[in-house]
């Protein structure tokens, strides 16, 4: 049994923003299963939705500053969560790292270079809890300092950085280092320096014993200059130290027979009650009720990584087909204007709903007939998983984490009922409206489409297969 500190900046369901706190919230538990003494460490956010307990664990001073312990645990679970309780930094409203405009926080280096040190400190059990961390997992660039700051300690813990999106690397003005008081050995080229800014991922990307990444294919593009923004170089010096492995997805959460957020249960052998959520979602979206048009949807961050200015050059073309489209995302106000003049256009055949809503969210997975991903790029991706368990065909771009889950429909697929989506290459919106229009065919034969449906529902997208994974690694350090 191991030791595992979990260091991170979001867990579902305490706080999320994206796809990090959903993995934050699930693998820890799926350690915790396979018998691992795992224990989370986050700062304590106003927002935090904690349930049950929260206890004083305990002070300490970090940079003049006084600096709580508090001890929860995951809603639901027995796993411990540590809450690095900082008021001067953490306890405002809101979203983790930005304003309500989408600014960040001005003081983002210092509040996450605190909170790695404090991690750090539990992790050596300097709080005297009689817990000494044999792994420290970090997570995102929220985290990178750790490993960097743990490397100078004689007997330290092994470490272990995940990269959840090489495009959020926390850069900081050089001119800030002094400010920070980090160890002068970790300034130079080969440490947290990058083209003379400070780079916290780079903090997990050197000093880390391993770097895994969440997808095999992302940890192959990331060591290209297309995906690696200028870190390529370094992640291909440590390729012996870099492994892929897929995220699983919550299969409780996220389960067509028990979601208590979806109008009728459905599995595999009651499929058909897919379309009673269909009519539901429909009618949510005041939508023509009609079971015969497919009903294309997407749910995501609206910003150019996901490809949503190529579903905008899309969509005049797909409202001349007999569709009808469901978008929820926030983000882009550009694209959030775009999107709302085109709703206004074709009011019967587009909802738009702005903003983040978890409960419309599976009302959309399992009333939708199909769902667009066409991701510029994509570490992993969780939306593309929960289509599939709730019989909701995706269409997805051949990358990162989308390129190993979705196995596209053609004959040879089909035929050895391996096919679970539509996939296409090129990032443009003139491959993305063919990938649209082979759906919309294949949609037409209703018995091939059903037996794609259930297809892609049998997968396991288990957590349980990728902590063992992670599991194999550790013992492997
Ligand atoms: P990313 O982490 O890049 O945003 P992922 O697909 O890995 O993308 O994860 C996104 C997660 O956030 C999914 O759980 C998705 O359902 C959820 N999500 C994104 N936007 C919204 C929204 N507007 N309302 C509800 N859930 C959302």
């Amino acid at each position: 049994m191991k030791k595992i500190l979990f260091v991170t900046s979001e867990a579902h369901p305490l706080i999320k923003t994206g796809g990090l706190a959903d993995v934050c919230g699930s693998l820890p538990k799926a350690l915790a299963e396979l018998s691992q003494d795992i224990r989370l460490i986050m700062p304590n956010y106003k927002a935090l939705k904690t349930k049950g307990d929260v206890r004083f664990l305990c002070s300490l001073r970090i940079d003049n500053r006084d600096v709580n312990i508090l001890e929860t645990r995951m809603p639901d679970s027995d796993v411990i969560v540590w809450l690095v309780d900082c008021a001067e930094f953490f306890n405002y409203p809101g979203n983790p790292y930005t304003d309500e405009q989408g600014n960040a926080w001005p003081n983002n280096d210092e509040r996450f270079a605190l909170f790695c040190r404090v991690a750090v400190v539990c992790a050596l059990d300097r709080i005297n809890q009689d817990w000494k961390a044999d792994i420290v997992h970090c997570n995102d660039w929220q985290t990178g300092l750790v490993p960097a700051i743990l490397s100078l300690e004689d007997d330290r813990p092994a470490t272990v950085f995940t990269i959840h999106n090489m495009a959020y690397q926390g850069l900081f003005p050089a001119s800030h280092v002094a400010s920070l008081n980090l160890p002068g050995q970790l300034w130079h080229l080969d440490g947290l320096e990058f083209n003379n800014m400070l780079s916290f991922i780079k903090g997990g990307l050197v000093y880390a014993d391993r770097i895994t990444t969440v997808s095999p294919t992302y940890a192959l593009e990331i060591q290209t200059p297309e995906f690696g923004y200028g870190l390529e170089g370094l992640l291909t010096y440590r390729n012996d130290a870099l492994v892929g492995i897929i995220n699983g997805i919550d299969m409780d959460q996220w389960n067509p027979e028990t979601d208590t957020y979806i109008s009728k249960n459905f599995d595999i052998k009651t499929l058909a009650k897919k379309q009673i959520n269909k009519a539901d979602l429909q009618k949510k979206s005041a939508l023509p009720e009609n079971g015969q048009v497919p009903v294309v949807a997407l749910i995501s961050r609206l910003v150019e990584q996901k490809g949503i200015d190529m579903v905008i050059d899309c969509l005049p073309e797909m409202m001349t087909m007999p569709m009808q489209f469901v978008l929820l995302g926030a983000g882009d106000k550009d694209y959030e204007k775009r999107l709302q003049n085109l709703a206004r256009l074709y009011p019967d055949k587009i909802a738009l709903t702005l903003g983040y809503n978890e409960a419309l969210a599976h009302t959309i997975e399992a009333g939708a007939d199909i769902f667009l991903m066409p991701s510029r790029f994509e570490p992993c991706g969780l939306n593309q998983m929960y289509s599939q368990r709730y019989g909701t065909i995706p269409i997805v771009r051949k990358t990162g984490g989308l390129a190993d889950t979705v196995i596209d429909a053609i004959p040879e697929t089909i035929a050895d009922g391996t096919a679970t989506g539509v996939v296409f290459s090129e990032a443009s919106a003139g491959t993305l409206i063919e990938a649209i229009k082979r759906a919309m065919l294949l949609y037409t034969n209703r018995d091939a489409w059903n037996k794609m449906q259930i297809d892609a529902m049998q997968k396991d997208f288990s957590w349980q297969r990728s902590a063992e994974q992670y599991l194999a690694l550790y013992n492997s350090i």
